[in-house]
Formats: structure tokens, sequence, C-alpha cells
């Protein structure tokens, strides 16, 4: 059958005394996570949740989070985890978009939440400290889970319009923890979590702690320091993280070593520069490259202990039971030439929520279509590409031109808007806007740029704003981002 016990239950029936997760001060047993986790979700109950509902959790790291998640789904609702860098208004929209029953929230976070407003329908707002105070109710909690039933709602935006919340079951999560831990294997592990949890690099951390009895360790935000810490002082043998968080490591770490039992660098999210793989390489840092995407449930190809010298650069094969093919339309293209990266695996995502057609046009034939460009060897390993040539990587966050430009067009001073990524030492890459003015209206590029951050997050706001006469467009009207690239560069020579 499709269901099993609970798995923080099973968990703690089988190891209460383990440690679960710590922040380095604190730790919880397993035990004890599942009895806080019960005691929330006795406590939410009172909000009128139940099976089916949506939760949105805007909150930061930290030991309550994982509670939280568990909670959740004693109830059998979806908890719906909310990016805490996006603006008020993003969270406003994503709330009602998922249609959340209760919008739980860090009480520091408080204000900001305030300023949200959410177009159309009214979640229950109370911060995680209030309904700590509540009484929890009598209620039957959840003994049983279904692998089909959804689990998380995570939203991830797209090349157009408004972000798609990714429904993944139970099932996802299990079999993208099963496919992880039958490439990486299972010793006397302890996972650092100092990427969001709110990503879904993070929240499948503590899914793979609980199904695996692993200890995971939550940090607040990223400290290179901090994380080399945990790794010499605290028995951290994995870490996931993206690349500028892996160099800042390295360069903190200078002319030491990281012990043997720490076993793993998990480095996905973007692409992998070449010269940090031959510094890890180099300093006989395990690093491992790791390709995935929300839709995925997190890993969907990972490089293998025994591959990851000689492919430096590859993003290895698809996780067990997974299947990856490179494809030109319906075309599965052979070994060497690029094409669109498309994914089969029962950790992918049955669909978007309330999107019938983003869902028909992503997976076809049983097959998710990624979007990015990539290739395969010979023997099958995957090399990613160029990914999809306007999406911005800034740190660890996506940013899609479509959404900042649709904010700038919105300004009644402007007619056209173009968005591109230009290269940042620290960031990878940050956003910049070439913006055409309606013939009456001059405006401020702080005008413009202040209008950007009340309804986009920091890292999606241009840091820069270039005044031109019009954006160059194909012949379907499209603006050529590819040319308002080489213009940019060209300015930058
Ligand atoms: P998200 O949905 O936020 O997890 O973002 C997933 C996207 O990040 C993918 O669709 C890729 O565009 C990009 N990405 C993830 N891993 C890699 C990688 N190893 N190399 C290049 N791009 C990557
Ligand atoms: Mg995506
Ligand atoms: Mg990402």
């Amino acid at each position: 059958s499709n269901e099993m016990p609970h798995w923080l239950t099973k968990r703690a029936f089988l190891t209460p005394d383990r440690e679960a997760v710590s922040d380095g001060r604190r730790s919880w047993s397993f035990w004890e996570l599942k009895e806080r986790a019960r005691d929330v979700a006795r406590r939410l109950a009172r909000l009128g949740v139940g099976r089916g509902d949506r939760v949105a959790v805007l909150m930061d790291n930290h030991l309550d989070y994982a509670a939280w998640i568990h909670a959740i789904s004693f109830l059998g609702a979806v908890a719906v985890p909310l990016n805490t860098r996006l603006a008020p208004a993003e969270w406003g929209w994503q709330v009602a978009d998922a249609e959340a029953k209760v919008w739980v929230f860090d009480e520091s976070l408080e204000e900001r939440v305030c300023e949200a407003d959410e177009a159309g329908w009214e979640a229950v707002r109370i911060s995680r400290q209030e309904i700590a105070s509540t009484s929890p109710a009598e209620v039957e909690l959840v003994e049983r889970i279904c692998l089909t039933d959804p689990a998380t709602m995570m939203y991830t935006s797209g090349t157009t319009g408004r972000p798609k919340g990714v429904i993944l079951t139970y099932g996802n999560h299990w079999w993208n923890a099963m496919g992880s831990v039958l490439n990486l294997g299972l010793q006397e592990d302890k996972w650092l979590a100092c990427v969001p949890l709110f990503h879904m690099s993070g929240l499948s951390i503590l899914m793979r702690g609980v199904i695996y009895g692993m200890a995971v360790e939550i940090q607040a935000g990223f400290d290179p320091a901090e994380a080399n810490r945990s790794i010499h002082e605290r028995g951290v043998t994995i870490v996931s993280v993206v690349s500028n968080m892996a160099a800042r490591m390295l360069d903190d770490l200078g002319e030491q070593t990281y012990p043997l039992s720490f076993r793993c660098l998990l480095l996905g999210g973007g692409p992998a520069p070449r010269p940090l793989l031959e510094r890890c390489r180099d300093k006989g840092v395990p690093v491992f490259q790791t390709y995935g995407m929300t839709e995925t449930a997190s890993q969907a190809a990972t490089l293998s202990p025994e591959g990851s010298l000689a492919r430096l650069g590859s993003a290895g094969k698809p996780l067990f039971p997974g299947e990856l093919t490179i494809r030109k339309g319906d075309q599965t293209l052979p070994p060497g030439e690029e094409g669109e990266i498309a994914v089969r695996a029962p950790y992918v995502t049955p669909g978007y929520w309330k999107r019938p057609d983003a869902t028909r046009e992503a997976i076809r034939d049983g097959w998710l279509y990624t979007g990015d460009i990539g290739y395969v060897d010979e023997q099958g390993f995957l090399y990613v590409l160029d990914r999809r040539s306007d999406l911005i990587l800034s740190g660890g966050e996506n940013v899609y031109p479509a959404e900042v430009e649709a904010v700038l067009l919105s300004h009644p001073a402007v007619a056209e808007a173009g968005v591109v990524g230009k290269t940042d030492a620290r960031w990878g890459e940050v956003p910049v806007a070439f913006v055409v003015l309606r013939s009456e209206g001059g405006v401020d590029e702080q005008v413009l740029i202040r209008h950007c951050r009340e309804r986009l997050a920091r890292y999606k706001v241009p840091v820069q704003i270039i005044w031109t006469d019009a954006l160059p467009r194909n012949a379907s009207n499209k603006v050529l981002r590819r040319k308002l690239k080489a213009k940019l560069e060209q300015r930058m020579n």
C-alpha cells in the first residue's frame, strides 16, 4: 500500500534518544522533536486547521522550524514555506494564491507581515510565539501518512508571470531522500543546514534527518566561520551550499584542512565555477556537484563519491531510480548534444497548484521539462550548460527578469523594461534594468528603485537602471535579453 506510519512517530519509536536537531547550543532528541511537533499540532488545531489545509510558514532558520514542519503534517495539512527575503506584497500574494488557512510567522517579522495585503483572501495571521501561549486542543493526530498526499508546497518563479506553487507529496520527499542516501550512503552523519529551510535545499535536509535518523544542525544564517566550526568541532559531515558559500568557506579555512570525517560538500543551486571545483580538489575538499530544483524535491542528479574527481564539472547521474534525458522538443538527443534537460522520477512533483496549463506544459508523458540546457556524455554523466539564458542567479536565489520587468512596467512613467544579470564578484550576478520612459514624464532612478523595493525582494531589485531609447526586440516583439546583455558587457569594457 501507499501508506506508512508518520515519519516522526516511527523515528521517535526507533531511535528516541538520538539527536534530531541542534543549533550549536541546544539540541533536541527525536523523542523531544516528536513531542514538540505534536504539541504545536494540537495548538494549531484550535485555529481550525485540518486535513489538506495549507499553512503558510514564514520563519527564519531555527529549531522550531523543524517542529512546525512536522506539526503541520500531524494534522494532515500542507506546509507552505515562505521566503523571508521577499517583500510583504509578495508574501501576501503567495498566501492568497495558496488559500492558506493560517499564516504563521516569527514575532520578529510581525511588522513586515502587517504591511502585506492578501488580495481576495484572508488567512489567520498569528505569530509562532502567540500560538505557543494558546491551549492545546484534544484532537486525533495523523498516525499514518499516504505517499500520494501533498506534504508541502513551495513557490518558485518562472520565465513568465507570477510564481507557481510546487506541490510535493510525501512520496516525492521520500524518494528524494532515498535517492540521496543510495548515492552518498549513510554513516554517523550530521548534515548542516545553513541554507534557508524555506528553500528545497534546506527543507530536504529536515526530511532526510527524520527518515534516516540523522542529526541536523540548523544555523540561523550563513557565516563561513561558523559553518567551518561545525565541521571542526561539532561533527558535521555533510554541508549543502551554493557556490558563493563554498568559496567563502574555503577563504575562511585558509591554510587549514578539513577533518576526514567531513565527507561531502554538496554544491548546487546554480553552476559550479571551474576554478572553485579545482580549488576544492587541490585542497582535498570532498565537493559533489548536484543539479536539482524545487520540482524534483531537491537533488535530481549528483556526482557519486567515486566519480567526483575524474568528472570535475559534471553534476553526475540521476539519483536512483530516476531517469534523465536531453530533449529537443519530444525527441531524445544522443550523448554530446545540447538540449533541454528532462527528468522522470518518483521525486518529480505531480504539478503546480491551481495551474493545470503550466503543469501540462512542464510535465509531458511523465517527463519534467526543466527548461535547463545541458548534455550527457557517453557514460551518462550530466553537464549543465548555460541555464535558460534569461534566469539570473544571485547568491542562492533565482531572479526571473519577467517578474522584475512587470513591476517596472507597473510604474506610469515606464514604457518598456528589460532586465538582465550583471556579473558580480560576491553574488555571481545581480539584476540590472534597461528602461524606456514614456515621452510625457521623466522619473528619477531612485524613485523607480523605491517602486521596486516596495514590491519585490531586495535581491530582485535592479542595482542599476540604464535609460535607453528602445529595447532590442525580435519579429514577434519579444525583448531580446541576450542583446541587452551584450550591450551591458560593452558598457563595462
Ligand atoms: P530552484 O527551483 O530555486 O531550486 O532552482 C532550480 C534551478 O537552479 C534549476 O532549474 C537550474 O536552473 C539551477 N541549477 C540548479 N543546480 C544547478 C547546477 N548544478 N548547474 C546549473 N544550474 C543549476
Ligand atoms: Mg524553478
Ligand atoms: Mg535556487
